[in-house]
């Protein structure tokens, strides 16, 4: 069997957790599906189709199903390491081993068990409850998986063949643009069902009486290789819980980027991402927020396209905001910083940095220096400044550095700490205003007032810097010294 990219974001990610998918079972039942997943197409040999569907349904369906009895357990303040390894066969033993639960408890989970459909179709007739018992959905769905394997690497004359009980229309599905549509859909009742489009077949396509519509075409159509495409996008969905899809033109960096993204955070020490940052330097990258909605499914939201390069850039700075500390006086927050990265706006989260240096002291009920804290967002800064200017391969803003580090090395071991928060905050004040003249004037007269000798170059590295990025490192770094 091989399924071929297709460009279209749920319809590849759906062959993207499949793979994921078949290398599980590929754990389970211990055989080997002769996978190829290269950047064009998954590959694997399917003997028996009746394990996939099996797999899917007493494994992922299940799992998915477990996830919701876990968050009602999370309510009940029951522990739910309980389900530890839990299988359907066993689950019904073990809501009946919970010494604290009640008895009607029990009932309502063990009933509860009976309806175990696909996620996010709950109206749909064919896998979700409106089919009316698991019975038909699986009938249903297994029916869907035969025509998909007898589809694959049909040509367009071939599939009529396989299609022919549902009548294939003259459309050629909109997704995939490689297989008919048909005029009539799956149904586990005796009567023909005509085929409607809506996001039971596919993301996008609006509920069944809702004129949304995404791809603005009365006549679109989906094929059933498509619809269960888009079924194993929302056990993706569903059991992973991504905030964002990155969709590359690749299948194989597609899985690599979707099993990374999610987690920034973590991201920044892996070493790994970053060699494979490099490999794909060239390509672009398009970037979507996913979010549920109830009329029209899943909806993904396309928040960028980015160069591999700037991807990482943002990475670097998602990383650094984490871990700034927020004044609680500002109105600023994590979240609207993030945006600001996302929106490319980097001069205003240096102008923000700068904000948050200093720190709000409730008791005193002004803004201070808090020495451990705001050399913390210091060092962020001076981060933050050399990614920039690496990027734009302009001055090397660190060529300063041990004058400016050793100046305030020098300064800081003359001063008292209460003193000291003072420096720092005039400096900072000043810097927020660019107002070198006064940079300069209170640094001379501090170092005169505790015989320091004036480092050379001192005050070319203010009074000359190319720009305020320049300033602002120079003063970070010797604040950095300073407080050292
Ligand atoms: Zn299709």
């Amino acid at each position: 069997m091989r399924f071929y990219r297709s460009g279209e974001v749920i319809r590849d990610c759906g062959i993207v957790y499949l793979y994921s998918i078949l290398r599980e079972m590929e754990g389970h039942y211990k055989k080997e599906y002769g996978l190829d997943f290269t950047d064009n197409y998954l590959e694997f040999i399917c003997c028996d189709y009746s394990e996939i569907y099996e797999y899917i349904i007493n494994v992922k369906v299940f799992e998915n199903f477990l996830k919701g009895i876990k968050a009602e357990f999370k309510k009940l303040k029951i522990d739910e390491e309980i389900f530890g390894n839990a299988t359907v066969e066993s689950y019904v033993d073990i809501i009946n081993s919970i010494d604290g639960l009640k008895l009607s408890d029990k009932k309502s989970f063990q009933k509860k068990f009976e309806s175990k459909y696909m996620p996010y179709v709950r109206n749909s007739m064919k896998y979700g409850t409106n089919s009316n018992g698991e019975e038909n959905f699986h009938k249903n769905f297994y029916e869907l998986l035969r025509l998909v394997v007898e589809l694959n690497g049909k040509e367009l004359e071939e599939q009529k063949h396989v299609l022919n009980k549902y009548k294939p229309s003259d459309n050629i599905c909109c997704i995939c643009h490689s297989v008919y549509s048909t005029e009539f859909d799956i149904t586990h009742k005796s009567e023909e069902k005509p085929r409607v489009n809506s996001r039971n077949n596919y993301m996008f396509m609006g509920s069944e009486k809702n004129t949304f519509n995404n791809y603005g075409n009365n006549k679109s159509s989906i094929c059933f290789v498509c619809e269960f495409l888009n079924l194993i996008f929302l056990l993706y969905f569903s059991l992973k819980q991504p905030v964002y899809l990155a969709y590359v033109d690749s299948l194989r960096d597609f899985y690599f980027f979707n099993s990374k993204i999610n987690n920034l955070r973590r991201l920044y020490n892996d070493q790994g991402f970053y060699k494979k940052l490099a490999q794909y330097n060239s390509k672009n990258i398009r970037l979507y927020l996913v979010e549920p909605d109830s009329q029209k499914g899943v909806v993904l939201r396309m928040e960028q396209v980015l160069k591999y390069d700037e991807f990482l850039k943002q990475i670097k700075l998602y990383s650094i905001i984490n871990k700034l500390w927020i004044s609680t006086d500002t109105n600023i927050n994590i979240r609207d910083l993030r945006k600001l990265v996302v929106s490319r706006n980097y001069k205003s989260i240096k102008e923000v940095i700068l904000l948050v240096l200093q720190c709000f002291d409730k008791k005193k009920g002004q803004r201070v220096l808090n020495v451990m804290k705001t050399l913390s967002n210091i060092k962020l800064m001076l981060e933050m400044l050399e990614i920039e200017s690496n990027e734009n391969g302009g001055v090397d803003l660190g060529k300063d550095y041990k004058t400016f580090f050793y100046a305030g090395k020098a300064l800081g071991e003359k001063i008292p700490i209460e003193a000291k928060n003072t420096v720092g905050f005039k400096l900072i004040q000043m810097l927020k205003t660019d107002n070198r003249d006064g940079i300069i004037k209170f640094l001379y007269h501090s170092f005169m007032a505790n015989s320091i000798p004036i480092p050379v170059y001192f005050s070319k590295g203010i009074l000359d810097s190319e720009d305020s990025r320049e300033l602002t490192y120079n003063i970070g770094v010797f604040l950095e010294g300073f407080f050292n």
